[in-house]
């Protein structure tokens, strides 16, 4: 299976929480578009097999207009071999998704929308410096389901300094009585060089407290799960038959493409990334010599990324394969280490498969730095 990732570096404004590769200028975006129809190109021999997802991420992909999209599809369509069942996924903003937008989405091969929602609290969205209001948000849902989407993934984000329990359930019992079919809820990080991590250390807000913190995420299993969600990923819940197949892919290792500047690739044994510049990206597209960085991964770090995202997962590590792949010293190495949290109850096995247990889930991180290799 092969996915392909696309990064649209251009967002309207700046969210105060975000870090990713992203502009506000968006003069060069047909300039943009051109090199990444390039980069499509040269880089098409990457990845074996049928496409089986494409997934347009950012910044913010609905800053795209029906041209670029247009370019953009005939091109991976002429030069991938797309899976006529492929999970073709944009993510876009509720202020963008206008009746015109939704209609030129609806009739591209897009089957699936990613909405960038994070609250239905017009105050936290104004603290997180998003573009649109909570009613705007609920009319996007609403208006993509009318013009025939039926898979519809919102993101949602919790521990706001502030936040309260009772906002968050509000946000909660708002998003399960959209009938969407997949949430992503993100506990805020203070990303280092964020105007939300300037606050936090000039002492303007406060992080909410760990009881807090392991409260709402506990709220949010519950509830979603009440609402006939499945929790498959720590952040991710989906209906059945509604998981993100592309997202699913990351966590199975299968190896995707990423275009565009700042994206990363994965071929099964080498990461790699591409520049985080525009201009250089562009630069480089014209020279036809894609500028970036590659990491050859050797057993360890491949067996680091199988530990850490088969935890994250409701599939858990396969410890047959486990042991297959990556041979007895570090398979001992794993279960030495993960004695202690299976006494706890905090892993658990079943079927030669070992996962989180839901108090594990709480955790998680500590878990998983202590199963790795250093
Ligand atoms: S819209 Fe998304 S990518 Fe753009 S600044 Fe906000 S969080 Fe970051």
């Amino acid at each position: 299976m092969a996915g392909i990732y696309i990064h649209i570096p251009f967002c309207k404004t700046r969210c105060t929480y975000c870090d990713f590769y992203t502009l506000n200028n968006e003069s060069q975006i047909d300039t943009f578009v051109e090199a990444l129809c390039k980069e499509a190109q040269l880089r098409k021999n990457e990845i074996a097999g049928p496409v089986k997802t494409i997934y347009f991420g950012g910044g913010t992909p609905s800053r795209l207009h029906q041209n670029h999209f247009d370019h953009l599809f005939d091109t991976l369509f002429t030069q991938y071999i797309v899976d006529p069942e492929a999970e073709i996924t944009v993510e876009a903003n509720p202020d963008d998704l206008s009746d015109e937008y939704i209609t030129m989405l609806a009739q591209l091969p897009v089957n699936r929308l990613s909405i960038g929602i994070q609250s239905f609290n017009d105050d936290e969205l104004k603290f997180l410096s998003r573009r649109h209001s909570a009613q705007q948000a609920i009319e996007a849902v609403k208006k993509c389901q009318q013009h025939g989407f039926r898979n519809i993934s919102i993101d949602l984000m919790y521990g706001l300094p502030g936040q309260t329990m009772e906002i968050w359930e509000q946000n909660l019992d708002q998003a399960l009585s959209l009938d969407i079919q997949h949430i992503s809820a993100y506990h805020l990080i203070y990303e280092e060089k964020t105007r939300m991590h300037s606050l936090l250390k000039a002492g303007k807000i406060q992080p909410v407290n760990e009881t807090t913190s392991t409260g709402m995420f506990s709220k949010l299993i519950d509830r979603l799960t009440a609402g006939g969600f499945i929790h498959y990923e720590i952040s991710a819940f989906g209906k059945e038959g509604y998981f993100s197949r592309h997202n699913t892919a990351y966590w199975q290792n299968e190896q995707y493409l990423g275009l565009g500047p700042a994206a990363h690739s994965f071929d099964g044994n080498n990461r790699s990334w591409n520049v985080a510049s525009l201009n250089s990206y562009i630069k480089s597209m014209e020279s036809g010599m894609p500028e970036r960085e590659i990491e050859h991964l050797n057993q360890q770090e491949k067996y680091n990324e199988y530990i850490l995202t088969g935890l994250r997962t409701m599939w858990g590590v396969n410890l047959t394969e486990l042991k297959d792949r990556f041979g007895e010293e570090l398979f001992l190495f794993c279960m030495e280490n993960a004695q202690k949290y299976l006494d706890k109850g905090l892993l658990t096995t079943k079927e030669q498969v070992m996962t989180l247990t839901r108090e594990g889930i709480f955790i998680s991180d500590g878990i998983m730095s202590d199963l790795m290799w250093v």
